[in-house]
C-alpha cells in the first residue's frame, strides 16, 4: 500500500511519521483545558473531543472523556467505523476540510496526557535472545533458557499504577539489595538501574474465558512503545521463587499515541520457525508479529545522544496475540485497557540488545557514548528515548517518542520534612 495522501500537507512529508496511513489515537490538552481525545495527523492533532460534540462523528459519546477505554469498550465494528470516517474526512480530495481546520492544533503546542487507563498491566519474557543473553548471566550458559520457556510465554503479572506516559521524570528507586559476595543484603538506592525496549499491546476488548490466538489478535486495539524501567540489583536478590516485584515496580513509560492494529495490519509476519512445537491452543493461524523497527538512545544530561540499539519487533519468539491467548488460558478475565508488555526486544547481534543489563554483559563492559563517557547501566540526568516505525513504500508508521528523564533517588526515602 502506498503512501495515502492527506490535505494537511505535512502528513505527505517524507518522513512523517504521522501520515494519513497512520491516524494514532492520543489525549491532548492545550493551556489549563480539560485533555481531550485527538487523532495525530501531519504536524497536528484533530480534536475528536469536539469533532464529537460537533456531530461530525458519532461515537456514541465515548470521546467525551479523557481516555479511549470507553470507545475501545465499543468494538470492532466501531473501531473500523472511526477510522474509515477519518480517514474519508483527511484524505486529499475530503469534500469539506475547511469544517475541520478550526479543530487542529500543532503538535508542538500540546500537551499529551495517558492515551487510556490502565486496567492492568502483565509484562512478558518472550525475546528468545533477551532470554538467553540474561539467562547466562544469571545461571551461567548450561540453564540459560528455563526449561518451560519454548513452551510458555512467560510473564509476570505487573502494576497497573506503575505506567506513566513519555516526558514523565522517572526516580532511581532504593531498594533491599544484596551483592552476590556480601553476607548480608542492605537497604539503598539502585546502582543497577537499567530500562528495556518494549513493545505494549493494549487490549480493547473484554473477555472472561479462553480466548484462541486468532481471537486474541481481534481483540488487541493497538500498540504502544514501552520502557520497562529495572532496577538489576533488586531484581536480582528478589526474583525467586515468585518473579520479578519491586525491581519493576517504580515505572513503566508508554509513548503518548495508541498505534491502531489497523495501522500495523500491511506490516504483519510470521513468528520464527520453533525448536519445539507449540501446543496447539498458541499455534499461530496467521501471522501476529509486525516488521517495526526500533531503537533507544540514550543521552545524559543536556548532550547529544547516543543509539545504543536497532532491533525490529519481529525478533520476538512469541507475538503479543499468543501472549494474550495464554493469558486467557486458564480463565483469566481481561479487561478493556490491559497492557500487555512484550517483554525485551532484543536482537541476535550485540548492537541489538534492548537493555542495558545485556549491552554491558552484566556491567562488566560498559558502552561508549558518542560524548566519550561510559555506561553500565543508567546515570541520573540520563535521559532515554525509545523510537519506532513500520516502514512502508514511501510512509512510515510511527509511534512518538518514548521518552524519560532519570531523577536522583532521594536523599531519605522514609524523610518526613
Ligand atoms: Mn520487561
Amino acid at each position: 500500500m502506498p503512501l495515502q495522501k492527506s490535505w494537511v500537507k505535512s502528513a505527505n512529508a517524507a518522513g512523517s511519521p504521522f501520515p494519513l496511513n497512520n491516524l494514532p489515537y492520543g489525549v491532548f490538552s492545550i493551556c489549563d483545558v480539560t485533555p481531550r481525545c485527538g487523532v495525530a495527523i501531519g504536524e497536528f492533532v484533530l480534536d475528536l473531543t469536539a469533532l464529537e460534540a460537533s456531530g461530525a462523528i458519532d461515537c456514541k459519546a465515548t470521546l467525551q472523556g479523557s481516555s479511549w477505554n470507553a470507545f475501545m469498550a465499543l468494538g470492532a465494528r466501531a473501531w473500523t467505523t472511526l477510522r474509515t470516517q477519518l480517514t474519508t474526512m483527511l484524505r486529499e480530495d475530503a469534500e469539506d476540510p475547511e469544517r475541520l481546520k478550526p479543530h487542529l492544533y500543532r503538535l508542538a503546542d500540546v500537551q499529551l496526557h495517558m492515551p487510556f487507563v490502565v486496567a492492568e498491566y502483565t509484562d512478558f519474557y518472550a525475546s528468545r535472545h533477551h532470554a538467553t543473553n540474561v539467562g547466562t548471566m544469571f545461571r551461567g550458559a548450561e540453564n540459560a533458557l528455563p526449561p518451560n520457556w519454548l513452551h510458555i510465554p512467560i510473564g509476570y503479572n505487573g502494576r497497573a499504577s506503575s505506567v506513566v506516559v513519555s516526558g514523565t521524570p522517572v526516580r532511581r528507586p532504593w531498594g533491599q539489595l544484596k551483592a552476590p559476595n556480601v553476607p548480608e543484603p542492605h537497604f539503598a538506592p539502585s546502582a543497577r538501574f537499567d530500562i528495556e525496549l518494549e513493545l505494549g499491546a493494549v487490549v480493547g476488548m473484554a473477555s472472561t474465558g479462553p480466548i484462541s490466538v486468532a481471537e486474541a489478535d481481534a481483540h488487541i486495539f493497538g500498540y504502544v512503545l514501552l520502557n520497562d524501567w529495572s532496577a538489576r540489583d533488586i531484581q536480582a536478590w528478589e526474583y525467586q521463587p515468585l518473579g520479578p516485584f519491586q525491581a519493576k515496580a517504580t515505572a513503566t513509560t508508554i509513548s503518548p499515541w495508541i498505534v491502531t492494529a489497523a495501522a500495523l495490519e500491511p506490516f504483519r509476519c510470521a513468528t520464527p520457525e520453533r525448536e519445539v512445537p507449540l501446543l496447539p491452543y498458541l499455534a499461530e493461524p496467521f501471522p501476529t508479529l509486525f516488521d517495526i523497527d526500533l531503537e533507544v538512545l540514550l543521552a545524559p544530561d543536556r548532550k547529544t545522544p547516543t543509539v545504543l540499539t536497532r532491533t525490529n519487533y519481529k525478533e520476538m519468539y512469541y507475538s503479543s496475540a499468543q501472549q494474550l491467548a495464554h493469558h486467557t488460558a486458564c480463565g483469566c478475565a481481561m479487561r478493556v485497557g490491559d497492557l500487555l508488555g512484550s517483554g525485551t526486544i532484543s536482537g541476535p547481534a550485540p548492537g541489538n540488545r534492548g537493555s542495558l543489563l545485556e549491552l554491558s554483559l552484566g556491567g562488566q563492559t560498559p558502552i561508549e557514548l558518542d560524548t566519550g563517557e561510559h555506561r553500565s547501566f543508567v546515570e541520573d540526568g540520563d535521559t532515554v528515548t525509545l523510537k519506532g516505525a513500520a516502514q512502508g513504500d514511501g510512509f512510515s508508521i510511527g509511534f512518538g517518542d518514548c521518552k524519560a528523564t532519570v531523577l536522583p533517588a532521594l536523599d531519605d526515602p522514609y524523610g518526613r520534612g
